[in-house]
């Protein structure tokens, strides 16, 4: 079972690879965006970080829920009121529980991806965060390590889209080519939970 404190790992670990990949997902945005989606997550995680140290959160459900609020509140870009939905959503769906299982996890991380469809308008295919996000939700099921795979390989096979969503869509046929940023940067957020189960021997 995963309590609060497995949750906050997680965040802590995601917000530590944002500030290691930083430059990677800002270049990244760079030629099919507008060259700040590294400085966008890592003030956005960093809020995130120290509104976990500062209140407490007894649940996994207000882990995420917190965390969620601190992205939509400090990131300026399209990603932050996104990430924020997936997070929220997901501590919402988690209700006031004090551990939640691995597919409990899974449920409430699939709202999450329907809350950030349902807000940005994506869909598969589209060039999008949700090209790794509902992979790594689908693949939940055979576990962590499975959805990190999952994830990462979804954030790769966003190279060849045409991008039908956010800034990188105003390129048209010229966004054919590069890796989208918040795809990239989604497959940290599922590589860290993958981490963290990893050092808590799940
Ligand atoms: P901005 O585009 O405002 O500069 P960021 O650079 O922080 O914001 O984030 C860009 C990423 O956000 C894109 O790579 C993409 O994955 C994601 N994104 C943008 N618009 C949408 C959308 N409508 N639906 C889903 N994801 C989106
Ligand atoms: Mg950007």
């Amino acid at each position: 079972m995963l309590d609060a404190d497995f949750f906050r790992r997680w965040m802590t670990a995601t917000a530590a690879s944002v500030n290691r990949e930083a430059e990677r997902l800002t270049a990244l945005d760079s030629p099919i965006g507008d060259a700040d989606h590294g400085a966008n997550l890592q003030r956005g995680f960093t809020a995130v970080r120290a509104a976990l140290e500062k209140e407490e959160t007894q649940t996994p459900g207000a882990v995420l829920t917190l965390a969620g609020r601190q992205l939509i509140s400090t990131v300026g870009g399209a990603s932050g009121p996104l990430y924020g939905t997936l997070l929220r959503r997901a501590g919402k769906a988690l209700g006031d529980a004090a551990e939640v299982g691995e597919e409990q996890l899974a449920e409430a991380l699939r709202a999450g991806v329907d809350g950030v469809m349902t807000l940005g308008g994506a869909k598969p295919g589209d060039k999008t965060m949700v090209d790794a996000l509902l992979p790594a939700v689908d693949a939940l099921g055979d576990g962590f390590a499975a959805a990190r795979t999952a994830a990462e390989e979804g954030a790769v096979a966003t190279t060849p889209m045409l991008a039908r969503k956010g800034r990188a869509s105003y390129l048209g046929e010229r966004s054919i080519g590069h890796q989208d940023p918040g795809a990239t940067s989604s497959a940290l957020l599922v590589a860290a939970l993958a981490e963290t189960a990893e050092a808590d021997g799940e």
